[in-house]
């Protein structure tokens, strides 16, 4: 890690040039934020968000397709057994299965978007 404030950028308020990283819960906010500000006066700097919404999406992608590669493997298994299931537990099963695929694809498409 580089030494802290480095760059020699002065505080605004102070002129003193320690700065600190703080979460908080900005009133009307739906998510927390990292706060830049001044360590000796505490003048705000910049808000960042708390979380890292690229890796997150990422993520959620990731176990997108995780959900669709199992649900696949599901149908492959029951179709491989269909003989023996009844017509409307596969029909029924076909049917969630097909939603669900529908479903992540939806979501997939929302993602990469
Ligand atoms: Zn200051």
């Amino acid at each position: 890690m580089a030494n802290p404030n480095s760059s020699g950028t002065k505080c605004p308020g102070c002129t003193k040039t320690g700065f600190e990283l703080v979460e908080d819960f900005p009133s009307n906010a739906n998510y927390k934020m990292w706060y830049i500000r001044c360590a000796g006066c505490k003048t705000f700097m910049q808000a960042l968000p708390y979380s890292d919404t690229n890796y997150l999406v990422k993520e959620l992608s990731t176990s997108v397709t995780n959900l669709r590669n199992e649900v696949q493997s599901m149908n492959q298994r029951i179709n491989a057994n269909i003989g023996d299931l009844g017509s409307s537990t596969v029909r029924n099963f076909t049917l969630l299965s097909e939603k669900i695929l529908k479903a992540i694809e939806e979501l997939k498409e929302k993602l990469h978007k």
